[in-house]
């Protein structure tokens, strides 16, 4: 299993995966059923989840039935228990929606909720982050992760995330970082996918992002709150929702 995935990750284009999946998952769901693990969004429980990781596999990391992974996980459960985000009225601005939470946020009744993305059709707003079509101070919650190691310009796509928050609003940005650099790695002359692969982790990445990675996001404009939320959870907690044991959730907040 661990080597089909592996295989499927890197050879079959993501738009033709994200089809497949509705076909594959009852299937896998039958053989994975059980009681140790539990996905908090979807509710479900199993043995094992399935493997997931392009370049080391990480066991029990993708739902069989939501396809969240770890800090997806990590990230509902600080929503429900650190903020009013299922409770109060809110407009939401998620960018490059991850598809375990889409359907369960436009269910929400309180919520104005908007998807947006560069390239997929099924997004609200079709935009590039770095020049949105929106107006100023007009989100009070904006998710965007894994987005910004992939944008050459970062900073201007974080002023314009710090332009459309109003002030008080918050806005969770996820990157994937190396906490063995102390400092984020760019080279823009390391260009080609093969290099960025080798370089950055992903043939589509444009940096490593560091342990300097708030100061960043500080630059333009937030204050960032650097949450290890995942550490003030129960041990028990932390294996049963299979949750990242060192994920930190970067809130950043407009003042
Ligand atoms: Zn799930």
């Amino acid at each position: 299993m661990k080597a089909l995935i592996r295989w499927s990750l890197r050879f079959i284009p993501r738009p033709w995966l994200q089809r497949a999946v509705p076909a594959i998952f009852p299937i896998l769901a039958v053989w994975y059923r059980g009681k140790r693990y539990e996905c908090p969004i979807c509710q479900s429980r199993w043995r094992k989840m399935l493997p997931y990781g392009r370049v080391q596999m990480r066991a029990n990391a993708l739902c069989p039935k939501c396809q969240s992974l770890e800090r997806h996980r990590l990230i509902w459960l600080y929503l429900q228990r650190k903020t009013d985000f299922f409770s109060a009225p809110h407009k939401v601005l998620h960018i490059a929606p991850e598809v375990c939470f889409v359907e369960r946020f436009k269910q929400l009744p309180q919520l104005k909720y908007y998807t947006a993305d560069l390239e997929s059709p099924w997004a609200d707003i079709k935009m590039d982050i770095r020049r949105m079509p929106l107006e100023d101070n007009s989100f009070d919650i904006i998710f965007c992760n894994h987005v910004l190691e992939h944008i050459d310009d970062e900073q201007q796509a974080l002023r314009e995330l710090y332009r459309v928050l109003r002030p008080g609003g918050w806005a969770l940005l996820q990157v994937p970082i190396n906490y063995e650099l102390e400092h984020t790695f760019e080279d823009p002359s390391i260009e080609s996918p093969e290099a960025r692969e080798k370089y950055y982790g992903q043939n589509d990445h444009v940096r490593q992002y560091g342990r300097d990675y708030a100061q960043r996001l500080e630059k333009a404009g937030f204050r960032v709150k650097a949450d290890a939320f995942v550490k003030t959870l129960p041990p028990d907690e932390v294996r049963r929702f299979a949750l990242p044991a060192n994920e930190i959730l970067y809130i950043a907040v407009k003042p």
